[in-house]
């Protein structure tokens, strides 16, 4: 049986809207939600990290978030969920 991955909405992890890359914890895995469609995308979170720095907090990349399902611009927000180990 496959699992099925559990994405939160970051506004609901301690640290909320001030997180960046560098106070998410590393066993997040880092995604997309459009607000729209409801499509959930995983998101490198390390080649953000290097292209927007590592101290930005993500809140501010919002806008900049893409739907690949309906491509819809600037009506996503982040999201995590725990990496399987
Ligand atoms: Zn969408």
């Amino acid at each position: 049986m496959q699992q099925k991955t559990e994405w939160l909405e970051l506004e609901s992890l301690l640290g909320g809207a001030c997180a960046t890359f560098d106070t998410l914890a590393s066993y997040l895995q880092l995604g997309g939600k459009c607000k729209t469609c409801r499509h959930i995308v995983p998101i490198d979170r390390h080649a953000l990290a290097r292209r927007f720095g590592r101290d930005r907090p993500l809140a501010g990349l919002e806008p900049k978030l893409k739907c690949t399902a309906c491509d819809r611009r600037g009506d996503s927000v982040f999201v995590v969920a725990k990496l399987p180990r």
